[in-house]
């Protein structure tokens, strides 16, 4: 069976659900690693721009005119540049730099000289970008990066050094940071939403998949129910008619004992398949929706009673209306539900009361309460230990067991539970070896 219905209902929006929510997780990353790549930028900017300030600009200036190790400024600005680094452990080179004639030549770095990323004062530096280099002409700082040069792949913050005097760009102040520091910010900001994101979307993907496994097998046994109910009732009500009729019949003492046997059996199949088929339904959900009309409690019980009329009379049992019912009384009830409550029940009293009594149904209304009917037998009751255990499903109780009557243990479970899906209740009261009267509260 492919429950078609069950798969389109479900999985198609939660198709749309998943990817609505990797979308939104997706939006929201994006946005934090856009905030994160501009505020790694603009913090580290201004870092070295206080750093640029901080430098001697008419020294810078002196040193840029002639660029060599040995003038006065530049152990100044090498001892300057160290101590900076070293303040700050995420920046991997701190240098400073000039322009002449469109070439970019370091003045000073951080590094020691035994270093291999030392850069020695005049050395042209020839991974400069045309950014870059129009930072001399423009006096704008600029971020680059990630770029990759000789000494490996950075984010470059490059701040000009102004002169008061004129307003040239004497020098540029850079900072490479290692893009692995950068990188790293980004992937914070943006981790958090993606994998919120994807945790709910596989959340929301395993328990819909439960739930659609939930779904065809709800719909599976519905199917299951109504082909068996109709296969199984039919022939059944049919084979019972039959027997039935048979017993009715002027037959030899051999074929009569011979009908009996075959009603009792029938009688036994169709107890036991509608207990099992009432089982069924009940799990599934279609079941809960009552149908619930105004009936005439009356005749229900009079047909109910009929219904149970040869079983009893089989036992020599005869069941009697008592004088409290009125002629006709309305009561709201799914009709075909109640009336297997009350089959089940009083074909409980048939079976287990002993042959040759009388089984009273009564009848009693009150209101604020409802319609309460009763079935008083006097049958073989059932043990006090055992009273609140029948109810629960699968249960017989001991004495049941020993006087070898037929059952499923599943009637009382049924009723109880059709019953309180009206609102109302089921109860008793017995007394081992002096008989039950079992209660039904419609309300
Ligand atoms: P079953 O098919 O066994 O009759 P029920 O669920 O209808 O299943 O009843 C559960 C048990 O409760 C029975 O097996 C029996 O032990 C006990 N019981 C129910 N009704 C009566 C009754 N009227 N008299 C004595 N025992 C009863």
């Amino acid at each position: 069976m492919t429950p078609k219905g069950a798969d389109e209902s479900v999985l198609v929006p939660t198709k749309f659900k998943v990817l609505l929510l990797l979308l939104a997780g997706s939006i929201i990353a994006g946005f934090n690693v856009y905030n994160a790549d501009h505020d790694f930028r603009s913090i580290s900017m201004s870092r070295v721009a206080t750093i640029a300030t901080a430098l001697d600009t008419n020294k810078t200036k002196d040193l840029a005119d002639t660029v060599t190790s040995s003038h006065v400024n530049y152990e100044y600005m090498h001892t300057a540049l160290s101590s900076i680094k070293q303040a700050n452990p995420d920046f991997h080179f701190v240098y400073l730099m000039n322009e002449k004639d469109g070439v970019i030549r370091f003045m000073a770095d951080s590094e020691q000289k035994e270093s291999s990323g030392y850069s020695a004062p005049g050395e042209v530096y020839n991974d400069a970008t045309p950014a870059f280099k129009a930072i001399f002409k423009t006096g704008k700082p600029l971020t680059e990066g990630p770029v990759t040069d000789e000494y490996g792949t950075w984010v470059s913050m490059l701040v000009p050094m102004v002169s008061e005097r004129d307003g040239s760009v004497v020098a540029v102040v850079g900072v490479d940071v290692p893009v692995s520091s950068y990188y790293t910010a980004l992937v914070n900001a943006g981790a958090l939403p993606l994998l919120a994101a994807v945790t709910l979307a596989i959340i929301l993907a395993v328990s819909d998949s439960m739930r659609r496994r939930r779904v065809e097998a709800a719909r599976f046994r519905s199917e299951l129910v109504s082909i068996a109910s109709h296969e199984l009732r039919t022939p059944l009500t049919g084979l019972r008619w039959g027997s039935e009729s048979l017993i009715q019949q002027n037959l030899a003492k051999e074929q009569m004992s011979l009908a009996h046997d075959i009603h009792d059996s029938v009688l036994r199949l169709q107890e036991g398949a509608e207990d099992i088929l009432q089982m069924a339904s009940l799990q599934s959900k279609h079941s809960q929706q009552l149908n619930i009309v105004p009936n005439d409690l009356t005749k229900m019980m009079r047909d109910v009673a009929a219904n149970q009329k040869l079983a009893a009379s089989e036992r020599g049992v005869t069941i009697k209306l008592s004088d409290s019912w009125p002629q006709s009384v309305m009561a709201n009830s799914d009709p075909l539900r109640m009336k297997r409550v009350f089959n089940n029940l009083l074909s409980n009293s048939v079976k287990y009361t002993r042959p040759n009594t009388e089984i009273i149904i009564g009848y009693h209304y009150k209101k604020d309460e409802g319609h309460t009917i009763s079935m008083t037998d006097k049958g073989i009751g059932i043990p006090a230990s055992e009273q609140d255990k029948i109810f629960s499903g699968f249960y017989r109780a001991s004495n049941a067991i020993k006087a070898q009557v037929n059952g499923t243990g599943m009637g009382l479970y049924l009723s109880r539970t059709i019953t309180e899906q009206h609102g109302g209740k089921v109860w008793l009261t017995s007394k081992e070896g002096v008989g039950t009267t079992v209660f039904i509260l419609l309300p």
